[in-house]
């Protein structure tokens, strides 16, 4: 903070030729002093001004395009920036030259310093019929923007009003950083962290660089950082070795040089920006990615080609996913004739291992393909770069709820699995923002309801199951926009903030990049088969069984007497006490609610059989009432968990588990009542 007697320091930068020198004498006069930066001849100017009572000292850093270490000019005004702390720099942005030159700004937002743009060369920018919107430039980068024409020296008052009222913390400045994507960002908060529990690097390095700055110019390959940081931490130590691993999984997952996947993606930061803030009255050469842009981003088209690209990716799932889904079941079915024939007695037991285990975590296991290949879809859609985009296709509905665009992309993390995608939220500036995405997060439909879906669509709706899932996939959205609006207008009031689309160009995704992407999230799905729903299923088959003697998952065994408490409850959605256990257990996880019906029903190795035993207890429109409440109701206890952790409160993980409940239950009614209003069988 600066007093008035302190002088506030102020460093220029900018690209060679943007107009530094201009600035630098418009804001200091005559009143300067030449010399040479230390140990090299590059010459350093600095000078002094006064304003509104403050002493500015203005220091002219030299001219660079970017901030890597190739250059001395580079690294020079890089270590002035993080070793003196200026109070603030200029970013002198070439206008007529805006898009190259906000290469650099990005950069300087990413040191974390205070940054003012002085907006120069308006007049040539003018001439050359590129209109830029100031204010939204200014909101995009959250950072103030002073327009300037150096050459007749204007806006230097303006610019110098600006600067002192930054410092004071008078203007309005907001933390934006460029988003690196799923993977990359995922190796930084690594990094980050091993950097932070590095103690001799961290004691050294984080009072003047942030561990996000350390942690990208580690994955850059930044020949000085890692000079730097290889004086104070082994080469095999933990940090080290964390950036080999980082290293080596971003290589093998892009197969092309990290740092060039860096670049592209400041420089789609920058071209979002750009196509936001700044119009052009002449035409600009157009690249394949722009032509491909001006159809899938377009007002217009963009969303139905996003409508359409989900859609098909469900119907692939399932008219893909059915061929290697029989193979498991004949697999699974083989399985349970070998025990059914090799083990015999105790009869408990086999009948644990029949009905228990591999009619519960098989009839799971049948859906692993779609899984894999729904995964396999979102893989694709986010390796071309096209999910970045569709955050801000989505940033027009976000912004009419009152959300960040920003909050998109852990909504549709959301889609994967709930967890991470609550932890993504931590990328949003606004706590309220975040409360709202938070909790309407579980609304988006995660995988593990992907099984529910796949068996009651293939029990009654054989002919449409991309369809009907893609509708229940809808049904999420827009009950996840219904109460994002009514969230923010109740609950959290407020004002949302404008965000930046991501525009690196697209590539073509690589077999080994999707696959490791199919593989890192499909696997989770695996060991949650192995684990969670095998002890659920274990758990499901006891409460069947017992007490000794009953006939097995009938209404008298104890997995009845529960669902016949719980069946009022359920009742006027037109559903059973078995969808009342199925909806209990699936509290837990829920494709839980698959495999209680693979074990209740004691067919669970054969799939066609719990088809028919799913006619007996619903109809497709009681079966769409299901499915709907399967989707709203309760996110499972991982998600609560993680709710819990990233609010810090028990009243809001107790609000996001009652509202859902509720959400679902009255869903659930109207599907039903409408549907016997219409005349569907009930
Ligand atoms: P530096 O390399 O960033 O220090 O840039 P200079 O200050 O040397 O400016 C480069 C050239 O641009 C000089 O010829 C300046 O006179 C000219 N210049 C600076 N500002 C403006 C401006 O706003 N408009 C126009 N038309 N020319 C400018
Ligand atoms: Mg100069």
């Amino acid at each position: 903070m600066a007093s008035d007697n302190k002088p506030v320091t102020v460093a220029l930068s900018g690209n060679p030729n943007a107009g530094k020198t201009t600035i630098f004498n418009n804001l200091t006069g005559g009143r300067q002093h030449v010399g040479n930066w230390p140990g090299v001849t590059v010459e350093k100017k600095e000078g002094t001004t006064r304003f509104d009572g403050s002493e500015l000292r203005v220091i002219d850093l030299p001219g660079t395009y970017s901030l890597t270490a190739y250059s001395l000019e580079e690294v020079i005004v890089r270590d002035y920036v993080t070793l003196e702390n200026p109070d603030l720099v200029v970013d002198i942005v070439d206008a007529s030259n805006i898009e190259r030159n906000l290469y650099l700004t990005t950069q300087l937002m990413e040191l974390g310093v205070h940054v003012v743009i002085a907006l120069n060369m308006m007049d040539v920018a003018t001439a050359r019929g590129i209109n830029i919107d100031i204010e939204l430039l200014s909101e995009l980068l959250g950072i103030p923007v002073v327009p300037t024409v150096g050459l007749r020296n204007r806006g230097t008052e303006e610019l110098k009003s600006t600067i002192l009222s930054t410092v004071k913390g008078v203007a309005r400045f907001r933390d934006i950083k460029v988003n690196y994507g799923k993977d990359i960002e995922e190796e930084i908060s690594k990094l980050q962290q091993a950097i932070e529990q590095d103690e001799r690097v961290s004691e050294e390095f984080l009072g003047n660089y942030s561990s996000r700055w350390l942690a990208v110019k580690l994955l850059e390959e930044d020949e000085k950082v890692e000079e730097d940081l290889s004086k104070y931490s082994e080469p095999g130590s933990a940090l080290f070795k964390q950036v080999e691993a980082s290293r080596g999984h971003l290589f093998s997952v892009f197969s092309e040089d990290i740092e060039t996947v860096i670049v592209d993606n400041r420089y789609g930061f920058v071209a979002g920006v750009v196509r936001e803030a700044v119009e052009r009255e002449f035409e600009e050469p157009i690249t394949l990615s722009d032509r491909i842009d001006r159809i899938l981003t377009n007002r217009v088209l963009g969303f139905p080609f996003f409508a359409l690209f989900m859609w098909l990716m469900f119907f692939l799932t399932f008219f893909l996913g059915k061929y290697p889904m029989n193979w498991i079941d004949h697999l699974m079915r083989g399985l349970g004739n070998l025990i059914n024939t090799n083990i015999t007695s105790p009869a408990w037991l086999q009948s644990m291992l029949v009905d228990g285990v591999v009619g519960g975590v098989g009839s799971v296991l049948v859906f692993l393909p779609q899984i894999f290949i729904i995964f396999i879809c979102i893989s694709i859609l986010e390796d071309t770069g096209y999910m970045a985009r569709a955050a801000f296709i989505m940033d027009r509905i976000m912004h009419w709820l009152g959300l960040h665009g920003k909050s998109f992309i852990p909504l549709l993390m959301g889609f994967g699995c709930n967890v991470p995608a609550v932890m993504a939220t931590r990328t949003l500036e606004s706590d309220k923002d975040r409360m709202i995405t938070i909790l309407v997060n579980p609304l988006m439909s995660c995988t593990a309801r992907l099984p529910v879906y796949a068996l009651f669509t293939a029990a009654f709706f054989a002919a449409h199951q991309g369809t009907v899932t893609f509708s229940i996939y809808l049904l999420g959205i827009i009950l996840a926009i219904a109460m994002a609006k009514l969230f923010r207008r109740f609950l959290f009031p407020g004002e949302s903030e404008p965000f930046v689309m991501e525009l690196p160009p697209y590539r073509l995704p690589t077999l080994k990049g999707t696959f490791i992407h199919m593989w890192e999230r499909g696997s989770m799905f695996l060991r949650k088969a192995g684990t969670v729903i095998l002890a659920g299923s274990v758990v499901m088959w006891i409460l069947s069984y017992l007490p000794p003697g009953v006939e097995y998952g009938s209404g008298a065994s104890l997995a009845g007497k529960i669902g016949h408490v719980l069946e009022p409850l359920v009742k006027p959605l037109g559903f059973d006490w078995r969808a009342a256990v199925a909806l209990l257990f699936g509290f837990v996880a829920k494709e839980i609610v698959v495999s209680t019906y693979g074990t209740l029903l004691g067919v669970g190795e054969n799939r066609a059989m719990i088809s028919s035993g799913l006619n007996q207890f619903f109809t497709p429109l009681t079966a769409y009432g299901f499915m709907a409440f399967t989707l709203i109701y309760t996110p499972c206890l991982a998600t609560i968990a993680v709710i819990k952790k990233e609010t810090g409160s028990w009243k809001w993980t107790a609000f996001a588990i009652g509202y859902s409940l509720l959400l679902a239950w009255i869903v659930a009614f109207v599907i039903y009542r409408v549907g016997l209003l219409l005349g569907l069988r009930g």
